[in-house]
């Protein structure tokens, strides 16, 4: 697998006016990269991944995935968002094996060892995960933490190449974060996966990644590449090793930093509001 962003850059058009999200931002992730967007809240990170995951389009640049050309979502991007996506009349089963269910009945060519197959893998994901007593629950009868983990077993069914992460542990308590931030090492190391993950929280992405973009506030673009210097055995004593907490204070200031380079940004802003498509009017 090897993901390519080229020159993404994005401009926002809304009815309060246009807004610089991205300024032109490359990067290229290989397998087994479990890879940090890290960076203030506002700067583009999630506008990256959108338009990784196809489901929003850049004003500029391109991204390929294995030399073809993101044009749209596809299975072989799984997308974990913040906020918790089940589908509430769907058992755990059932929502996460879903993605799977509705790919095979677009494309009717999946034959029944394949169904059979997704649903031992739907079943051995949620294992994995502490979940198998609940397969049969609804998701108002789980935790934030458990519909979490049910989001992420269903995005991994389809064995996507890339599995894109929006702040997904954001809206969960500090324990529940790290419980859930260990389950994302085990999976990253049992499913030997590619990640890309956002998040604004510094120890969050020197704990998971083994590798850091960080990116400068609006508009965006990376201003450190940080390979983690720490190998992939890790459990929540590395917080407080010195070279984890030297790396953390060098972030921070890092992100403390002020955009600079505005003005040169200013031009290139007037000239791409021409390229901006305009919200369609209801
Ligand atoms: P981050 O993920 O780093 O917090 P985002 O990529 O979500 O940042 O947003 C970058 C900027 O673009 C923010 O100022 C945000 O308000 C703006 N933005 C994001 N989505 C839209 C949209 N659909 N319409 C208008 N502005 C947007």
């Amino acid at each position: 697998m090897k993901l390519e962003v080229r020159d993404l850059e994005k401009v926002y058009a809304s009815r309060s006016g246009f807004t610089h999200a991205l300024a032109p931002t490359s990067f290229e992730v290989s397998s087994g990269e479990f890879v940090c967007l890290l960076g203030p809240s506002g700067c583009g990170k999630s506008t990256t991944l959108f338009a990784i995951a196809g489901l929003d389009e850049p004003t500029r640049g391109e991204i390929l995935l294995d030399g073809q050309r993101v044009r749209g979502p596809g299975r072989d991007r799984g997308m974990v968002f913040q906020n918790y996506t089940l589908f509430p009349w769907l058992n755990v089963i059932d929502n996460t094996r879903f993605s799977f269910e509705l790919e095979a009945n677009i494309d009717r060519s999946s034959t029944c060892a394949e169904v059979m197959t997704q649903i031992g893998r739907a079943s051995a994901l949620l294992e994995l995960m502490g979940l198998s007593a609940f397969e049969r629950a609804l998701p108002r009868e789980l935790s934030g933490g458990m519909k979490q983990r049910v989001a992420i077993a269903r995005a991994l069914t389809n064995q996507p190449k890339l599995l894109l992460m929006d702040e997904p542990f954001g809206a969960l308590d500090s324990q529940t974060r790290e419980e859930m931030q260990d389950m994302m090492l085990l999976l990253h190391a049992h499913e030997t996966m590619t990640v890309i993950f956002v998040t604004h929280d510094v120890e969050e992405a020197l704990y998971l990644s083994t590798r850091i973009l960080v990116f400068s506030p609006r508009p965006g673009c990376i201003v450190r590449d940080l390979a983690a210097p720490f190998g992939m055995h890790r459990e929540p004593a590395l917080k407080l090793a010195p070279e984890f907490m030297r790396l953390k204070r060098e972030l921070l200031d890092l992100l403390r930093q002020p955009r600079t380079g505005d003005g040169h940004h200013g031009d290139r802003f007037r000239k791409l509001i021409t390229e901006t498509k305009l919200p369609s009017t209801p």
